[in-house]
């Protein structure tokens, strides 16, 4: 069944760089957006001033638009609700709040913080959970009137209905109810006049006309209390959902910033998109990754591209139980789509890598090593350690490893002189005749392939692994090749 054109927004707060939490949650809004012909609806949520990062907007609206999360409303592109930035809409929520109060479902509320100190303090001795009393609720228009004249600062609350309950519906979990008794009378707008999150959040949903919230369940507390606001507006509730946070690897807990940190340590793995980046994954690995943390098509097919995932995503498939982050899952997308890529462009997604590593990558010799390393590596932060041989000088070569197994120094040395010789006199470098003559001289020799190829590949490449061994010394050519093996004995003759 198609839906109608949905408005969705992912809201994030810029309060840290762009996570895979942030980063699934804007996805499958994003999806949902492009399935039904809707709109992907980008608001920054920054009425925290406190708790902002410098650079964490930046980052989060580049690391958006590399995994291809292009929004249709919202910071740089502009749209018809605009401003997109929270806290340029200040003066739209505090209208609301007064709004609310004329309604008579919000009030003002002039106690002290000193009263409100004593009260917590009260409420804790007494074993009580903290709350508002509700004492400015029962004042009279005249006592108001009379706070206000003398220029007392002021809060607005909302009313809390006293008794019964809220239900509210999340399309993943069902009904969710709560004891309007656990709820208080919570504060909506600020004595500076700026709004507090819940109502800033509800009011800018409806004004710019959001069907769907789809976010992270450390929501699900605040959500009576942001249906109970919509309820007491009079608007239309959005459908809710709410997507489960991840655990660690482990399965253990969330995931903090210290475990966040350590990952991209020791494993080389990252919870930030952008660091994910830098480690050389696919926009298409990763989005492919997070559609799946939480979502399943048919418990067969998990291949997919964006294209397939804007088809074949639902939120009647999404689980609201909490996934464990797995990055060995993330590599084996990151294979599927790494090995999907057109040779010249992962090429060109590669160079900066050699770049980075030191190493003059050609473009010409890169795209013709790429066929031999496309199945090789995770990351295209492991392709200048598999292949940055092709293009060094010379290659550092461990004497241990040139030995061939059960021969002497000198009898190796030898051997890579009887190599080098026939490949010198070779008519082609091409690489299945190369392979004829070496396995042809192992067998003379009297040797394993193995027992040849190992030191040979050693002395051509500087590693033990290595891209295959023929087609690289196809490539490499023959005068490198001939350079790297004399070199190579010279250095067990040395011994
Ligand atoms: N600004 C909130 C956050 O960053 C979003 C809450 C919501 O989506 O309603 O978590």
């Amino acid at each position: 069944m198609t839906m109608q054109p949905v408005r969705v927004r992912f809201a994030p707060s810029p309060t840290g760089f762009l996570h895979i939490g942030g980063a699934r949650t804007a996805l499958y809004n994003y999806l949902l957006a492009r399935q039904t012909g809707g709109s992907f609806v980008l608001r920054i949520e920054d009425t925290d001033q406190e708790r902002l990062v410098p650079g964490a907007l930046e980052n989060m609206l580049a690391a958006l638009r590399w995994l291809g999360l292009q929004w249709d409303e919202g910071p740089q592109v502009g749209g018809p609700h605009a401003p997109y930035v929270q806290s340029e809409r200040a003066a739209l929520h505090r209208a609301r709040a007064e709004q609310l109060v004329l309604a008579g479902k919000a009030y003002y509320c002039y106690c002290t913080r000193e009263r409100l100190d004593a009260l917590r303090t009260e409420q804790r001795v007494l074993k009580r959970p903290p709350r508002y009393d509700g004492h400015c609720r029962g004042l009279s228009a005249a006592e108001a009137a009379q706070l206000r004249a003398a220029g007392t600062p002021a809060v607005i609350r909302f009313k809390t209905p006293a008794d019964g309950s809220t239900t509210v519906t999340d399309a993943i979990r069902g009904d969710i109810t709560v004891q309007n008794s656990t709820l208080d009378d919570f504060i909506i707008l600020k004595s500076d006049g700026l709004s507090l999150y819940h109502l800033a959040a509800m009011a800018d949903d409806h004004d710019m006309g959001i069907t769907h919230v789809i976010r992270a369940d450390e929501w699900l507390p605040s959500l009576p209390k942001h249906a109970l606001i919509l309820r007491a507006f009079g608007w239309p509730e959005p459908v809710w959902c709410h997507l489960s946070v991840f655990r660690k690897p482990s399965g253990k807990g969330k995931m903090s910033k210290r475990d966040a940190a350590e990952l991209r340590g020791t494993e080389g793995h990252s919870i930030f998109v952008h660091e994910l980046r830098e480690i050389g994954y696919l926009p298409a690995a990763v989005l492919n990754w997070l559609a799946l943390m939480g979502w399943s098509y048919d418990d067969q097919k998990e291949d997919f591209d964006m294209a397939e995932l804007v088809r074949c995503f639902s939120l009647a498939r999404v689980n609201p139980a909490a996934a464990a982050v797995n990055f060995e899952k993330l590599d084996h997308f990151q294979g599927v789509h790494l090995r999907r890529m057109p040779v010249p462009l992962l090429a060109t997604e590669l160079a900066p890598y050699f770049v980075a590593a030191g190493v003059q990558a050609d473009p010409a010799m890169l795209e013709r090593i790429v066929p031999l390393i496309q199945e090789r590596i995770t990351t295209f932060e492991d392709a200048p350690p598999l292949a940055g041989f092709f293009f060094r000088a010379s290659v550092d070569c461990s004497s241990a490893d040139l030995l061939v197994k059960d021969k002497t120094a000198d009898e190796s040395a030898a051997i890579l002189q009887r190599a080098h010789a026939l490949l010198a006199a070779l008519p082609t470098m091409q690489h299945s005749a190369v392979n004829a003559a070496l396995t042809a001289l192992a067998a003379e020799l009297a040797l394993k392939p193995g027992q040849l190829f190992s030191p040979l590949r050693m002395a051509v490449t500087g590693q033990k692994v290595s891209p295959p061994l023929f087609e690289s010394m196809e490539l490499l050519g023959r005068e490198v090749v001939l350079a790297r093996i004399a070199a190579g004995a010279q250095l067990l003759q040395a011994l």
